[in-house]
């Protein structure tokens, strides 16, 4: 039997036992509790995670060689006995990034923005697959602009799901939803936390004998970084909003970054996991390295000219371990432009000032 709500879903009324809900999963302590509370009233979830690309985690992963390893995500997953559903969103989500209607945090992130976009994708997989509602983790007051009580609402109606999203850990706080009120969930059972602390988390997660869960930072997302958001802002500003393709999102959280006079974009490795990625991109523009002593990987982004490449050298010997001799011989590392060069590392105030 179906029934229209007031948002326009469809919703597809089952037994109480049948009750089968999407819960959005970072891996964080709150999203696994949330999980958790769901589990215990009866209700089947399917835990969603939505990658962005956009996060150190990713980056991590990518540069630590940590790929073959479980994400944050698949591991609280695994941990709670459920299979993760990912749903990879990086080119929808770029828009919302570069235009967030309701603005941004602190640095580029568009936090209210973004929890509706979140929360539309993992409507269109519950309405696809016979879903009756979704929870999240959210705790009101958590966080200074998404978790405020307006902002809670901003984002429940924003994502079209106007009583069907439930937040299980503030929901004594917060209105009755519709599982609520039809008798899926017991509101008595969730719980009232709010704030910034996380003391009523843990004590939840001690009685749940779950042990095992990430620091808050673990799976840091890069639009709240200060330097990320400077780095993305240089990149928007000179090569524009069409260039940022996933991988360009994430080199901006790997390396030092500079931008010479003439405008081009450097990006030097800072250990051997980033040269190593960096040496893979040989398709983005000229790579260069040291050759008598141990250096940075650099990458010298589009068509340089010479001018630009003899820069980058000096740079580049600068961060080597031989960056306080006269010379340095770096070698260009691409196919089609096989060269040594000498050149006198660059002065480190000069470095300062090419910083992005
Ligand atoms: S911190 Fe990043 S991932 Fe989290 S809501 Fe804000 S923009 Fe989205």
């Amino acid at each position: 039997m179906t029934q229209p709500l007031p948002c326009g879903i469809l919703l597809i009324v089952k037994s109480e036992k049948s009750i089968r809900a999407v819960g959005l999963l970072s891996g964080g302590l709150d999203s696994i509790l949330a999980t958790r509370v769901m589990l215990e009233q009866g209700i089947a979830v399917t835990p969603v995670h939505i990658e962005t690309g956009l996060t150190y985690e990713r980056r991590n992963r990518l540069t630590r060689r940590q790929a073959s390893q479980e994400s944050r995500a698949e591991r609280a997953a695994r941990m709670l006995g459920l299979d993760l559903v990912s749903l990879r969103a990086f080119e929808d989500y770029i828009p919302v990034v570069l235009n967030p209607k309701h603005g941004y945090g602190s640095q580029m992130n568009p936090c209210v923005d973004c929890r509706i976009f979140l929360l539309r994708q993992a409507k269109r997989w519950m309405e696809e697959h016979d879903h009756q509602f979704i929870f999240t983790g959210e705790v009101l007051g958590q966080r200074p602009n998404s978790q405020l009580r307006h902002a809670l609402r901003t984002v429940e109606r924003g994502s079209g799901l106007e009583g069907l999203l439930l937040r299980p850990l503030s929901a004594k706080l917060l209105e009755p939803t519709i599982p609520e009120e039809r008798g899926w969930v017991e509101r008595d059972n969730l719980y009232a936390f709010q704030g910034r602390s996380r003391g009523p988390q843990m004590a939840l997660a001690q009685e749940f004998g779950i042990t095992e869960y990430p620091q808050p930072a673990g799976g840091g997302c890069f639009l709240v970084d200060k330097t990320y958001s400077r780095r993305l802002r240089d990149f928007l500003d000179h090569e524009g909003p069409d260039a940022l393709t996933s991988e360009q999102a994430l080199l901006l959280a790997i390396g030092r970054h500079l931008r010479l006079p003439s405008q081009r974009r450097v990006v030097v490795g800072r250990h051997h996991e980033e040269n190593a990625h960096i040496a893979s991109l040989q398709d983005q523009g000229v790579l260069m390295t040291t050759i008598d002593d141990p250096g940075p990987t650099t990458l010298v982004s589009g068509d340089p000219t010479e001018g630009e490449i003899e820069l980058a050298a000096r740079i580049t010997g600068r961060y080597s371990s031989a960056g306080d001799r006269e010379a340095v011989r770096v070698k260009l590392l691409n196919d089609n432009l096989s060269a040594i060069v000498t050149v006198a590392p660059l002065a480190p105030a000069e470095i300062r000032s090419l910083m992005i």
